[in-house]
């Protein structure tokens, strides 16, 4: 069904549509402005017009209805099916106290019998009337005709809330306020748009919302279609507010669902989260922490440690995994080093070994060592040296190692010609086909230089050794390459040969014998550990020996990438334990605060709920904390709701409002729409955090003012007339005759023959007699003057003078305004009543009270008894 708002039916549809009770009602949700609650729903009618099939607003039917008087029909069905309804909705946990508005025409008051149809038809339904609003605009109270005042009066004592709709719209609004009783304004949304607007109307708006509250009714702004409408009203201290901004209104089935779920409108929420106000009290009960409270923080920190166990026996174990592989990684390393320097020493002399080994073999060398030709000789040296340039120098020897020759030729006496001592060293020669590398042995050179020495033996066709050619390296190029080594990689790199004496070594030992077990183990290459150090062997062909690498552990170790540093981890792991170690310690100082706060907010709270006294716990700014069960009785709402709301969203005060000690007056309106007055009650405290508070005590006086005002009428207005009584009199007198005050009359009137009314035509008719002479006098004087009933017909005004006026003159012209009315009455015909008065003039002569009335009586009966 599409919604046709603007669609205006003609008189006959609108006829048909009513007949065929083609008439839906939508709901418009009301809320409590303060805890977003709905508060009631306002029943609105539509029309389903079915030539367009469409719904149709009031706007395009209303007129004409009320026109044709058949709006009394539409006005029946709506309240039949909205108080059904509504009488549901009340079986909801949502909407316990939901009331029904409903909207009423000028015709509806024509029918006396409307008050009887009302019980009727919400009886029938289900539904209380006290959850009965009618409204009423300005326009309907305009019309009303003779006996309207009596329906409402009769709605008024069933129960219903009558309340005057589009409030401030029309000249009469305070008029009708003044004659009719109504419990409640509906404030026009033409005000409430100007709200928060920051333009020329707002204040107007603003004040208009003030006036209505100080009426002490309930007060609903309609129309609100902004949040600042509601930040403003909310302000104001508006209680009650509908619009579009809340809802729209509803069908039935959407207003049903909006209900269940109970959950705040839009624009509605409240000013605050109230989780994240500290409560100063909590739920009894659960003063203690809880199973969980406590537990959660120790299996927090049970894992905690456990992650970092977990942590440092990876750390640990990842460790000792590091460890192995940096190990095996620096033995690697020292392998490649050592590799690489063997064949380094392997190229060196295995080069020179190959061409000793050729040379020997040579016929040229063959003869010049069969010949012992120094000649031959040289030209057979010359011819090696120019082969192995690496050669230090080389030597021809006769088989018995005699010392042929030596080349370069610098002729060593001390080495040619003389047998070699140390002969062995060739020997193993003599057994080989190849080159045989010996010992190291020092040669006998200017600079000393250590030296190794290739031989190879120099045989005949037949196989037989003639001699031997030896050809010698000077070691200092290895030893340079062995410290070079040592420079770049920082291992230690010696070279051995097969007995174990160094030949060459990063540190300097030569000519040592290495006692290296594992060389003694004849071991080819080996890579391994020994406690502190790690070593590397490698075979150096060329002579048969080894050249060894090594380095301390933790260098090696150290020199290798990828470790995690154990002190680091170490580190790490203890900072940990004592953060846990810490946060344990702290968390138990905390939980026990937590449980002295609690103990001591506990305690609070059995105060707060203990003390009858209503009582608002606020923070400087008047958000509510805490507030107690007298408190949210008083307002008529669960407790939590209170949270988070203004203290001022629920005092209306035109009172400052109180500092500390202080008290200021102000009215509630509660949930259920009471009206009550309270003393407020201010003191400050210091909350949980040390922040300050503000403690609000309720005082609710309503029946004490309500007695009060009693009683003072009683003592001070005359019963029959309401006009003042003598003690209401002798006030206004000794006010009047106060120094310093303007100059008064004092006029005293007494009714003549008054008697003969009361003999002759009964009680009724006299007091019908003393109430228009009342209602004369009052009219006649300025408010502020005093009209006083004295005796059974005698009044006493205390009048204020002007300066061109005497008493006698105001005196006459009262007369003369009584004596008018009193001959227009309808009683006149059969008693004719008369007036005389008699005045005098307070203050001027210092005269008391007591005196004036005295000297006005003896005036008056003067002025009796002349005119008798
Ligand atoms: P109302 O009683 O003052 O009802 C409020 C009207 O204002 C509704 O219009 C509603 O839809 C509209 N309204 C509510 N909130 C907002 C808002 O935030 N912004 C604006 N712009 N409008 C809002 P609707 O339903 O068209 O009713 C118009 C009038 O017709 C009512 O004014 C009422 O006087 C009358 N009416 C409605 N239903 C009935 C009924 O069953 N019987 C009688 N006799 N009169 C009715
Ligand atoms: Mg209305
Ligand atoms: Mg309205």
């Amino acid at each position: 069904m599409a919604s046709g708002a603007a669609q205006t039916l003609t008189a006959e549809r609108i006829a048909r549509a009513l007949e065929q009770g083609d008439v839906v009602v939508h709901y418009q949700p009301c809320y409590d402005l303060r805890t977003g609650e709905i508060v009631a729903v306002e029943a609105l009618a539509r029309l389903f017009d079915r030539d367009s099939g469409e719904l149709v607003e009031p706007a395009g039917f209303l007129e004409p209805l009320e026109e044709s008087g058949l709006v009394v029909h539409l006005d029946e069905m709506v309240l039949a099916a909205a108080a059904t309804q509504v009488a549901q909705w009340r079986r909801l946990p949502a909407g316990e106290r939901l009331c029904l508005a409903v909207n009423l025409s000028p015709a509806d008051l024509d029918d006396p019998m409307l008050p009887q149809r009302f019980r009727e038809m919400t009886e029938a339904a289900g539904l209380p009337l006290d959850a009965v609003i009618v409204e009423l605009t300005e326009t309907l109270l305009s019309r009303t005709g003779q006996g309207h005042e009596q329906v409402l009066a009769e709605l008024a004592a069933l129960g219903c809330n009558v309340t005057l709709d589009d409030f401030g719209t029309g000249n009469a609004s305070f008029d009708y306020l003044r004659r009719f009783r109504v419990d409640g304004v509906k404030i026009d949304r033409s005000f409430v748009q100007f709200l928060g607007s920051g333009g020329p109307h707002e204040r107007m708006a603003e004040s208009l919302v003030r006036f209505c509250l100080s009426l002490g009714v309930h007060v609903v702004a309609e129309g609100i279609e902004r949040p600042q409408h509601v930040t403003a009203l909310r302000r104001l201290g508006c209680p009650f507010g509908q619009g579009f901004l809340m809802s729209r209104p509803l069908d039935a089935v959407a207003l049903g669902t909006l209900l269940r779920e109970d959950r705040l409108p839009p624009g509605l929420a409240h000013p605050v989260d109230r989780a994240d106000l500290p409560a100063l009290t909590r739920v009894p009960g659960t003063t203690e922490p809880s199973v969980l409270e406590r537990l959660v923080p120790r299996v927090l920190a049970g894992l905690v440690s456990l992650v970092l166990v977990l942590v440092a026996a990876i750390v640990v174990t990842g460790r000792a995994d590091t460890d192995a592989s940096l190990t095996s990684a620096a033995e690697n390393r020292l392998e490649a080093i050592d590799s690489l320097a063997a064949r380094g020493v392997d190229l060196r002399l295995g080069g020179l070994a190959d061409a000793v080994t050729t040379f020997s073999r040579s016929g040229a060398v063959r003869r010049a060592v069969v010949s012992g030709d120094p000649d031959q000789m040289d030209l057979a040296l010359a011819a090696l040296g120019s082969a192995t340039t690496n050669a230090y120098n080389t030597s021809l020897y006769d088989a018995s190692g005699t010392m042929l020759d030596l080349a370069p030729p610098q002729r060593d006496p001390q080495v040619v010609g003389q047998n070699f001592s140390f002969r062995e060293w060739y020997r193993p020669a003599s057994r080989r086909d190849t080159a045989y590398v010996s010992q190291a042995y020092q040669l006998m050179t200017p600079d000393h230089t250590w030296a190794i020495a290739v031989a190879a033996a120099v045989r005949d066709p037949g196989g037989r050794i003639r001699g031997y050619v030896v050809a010698t390296l000077a070691l200092s190029g290895i030893q340079a390459e062995m410290e070079a080594i040592f420079r770049q990689y920082g291992v230690a790199v010696t070279v051995v040969d097969r007995h174990g004496t160094t030949l060459a070594d990063s540190g300097g030992q030569v000519g040592v014998m290495t006692k290296d077990p594992r060389l003694l183990r004849g071991r080819a290459a080996d890579a391994t550990g020994d406690g502190d150090r790690l070593w590397a062997v490698s075979e150096v062909s060329a002579i048969g020996g080894w050249l060894l690498v090594e380095q301390d552990r933790d260098a090696a170790v150290g020199t290798v990438d990828g470790g995690t540093d154990p002190l680091l981890a170490g580190l790490v792991v203890g900072i940990g334990f004592v953060l846990v170690l810490l946060w344990l310690a702290t968390d138990a100082r905390r939980r026990r605060l937590k449980a002295d706060l609690r103990r001591s907010n506990a305690w609070l709270a059995s105060i707060l709920g203990a003390t009858p006294t209503p009582v608002l716990v606020s923070d400087t700014e008047g958000r509510v904390h805490q507030a107690n069960v007298a408190a949210a009785e008083l307002l008529g709402v669960p407790v939590h709701t209170l949270r988070g709301q203004t203290v001022g969203s629920w005092l209306t005060t035109r009172d400052q409002p109180a500092t500390d000690g202080g008290a200021f007056s102000a009215t509630v309106v509660t949930r259920s729409g009471d009206v009550r007055l309270v003393e407020v009650q201010v003191r400050d405290l210091t909350g949980p955090n040390g922040e300050p508070m503000r403690l609000h005590a309720l005082v609710d006086v309503t029946p004490h003012r309500e007695e009060q005002d009693r009683l003072r009428a009683q003592s001070r207005v005359d019963p029959l007339t309401g006009v003042a009584n003598r003690i209401a009199l002798q006030e206004a007198l000794a006010a009047a005759s106060a120094p310093g005050r303007s100059p008064h009359a004092l006029v005293m009137l007494d009714l003549d023959r008054f008697k003969s009314v009361n003999d002759d035509l009964g009680h009724a008719a006299g007091d019908s007699v003393l109430c228009a002479v009342a209602d004369v006098l009052t009219d006649a004087v300025q408010p502020d003057d005093t009209v006083a009933r004295v005796g059974g017909d005698e009044f006493v005004l205390v009048v204020r003078l002007d300066e061109r006026t005497s008493h006698t003159v105001v005196a006459e012209r009262l007369r003369s305004r009584v004596q008018e009315v009193l001959d227009a009455h309808p009683f006149a015909l059969h008693v004719p009543v008369g007036v005389s008065v008699g005045s005098a003039a307070v203050g001027p002569d210092g005269r008391d009270a007591d005196e004036l009335l005295r000297l006005a009586d003896v005036r008056m009966y003067d002025a009796k008894r002349r005119r008798r």
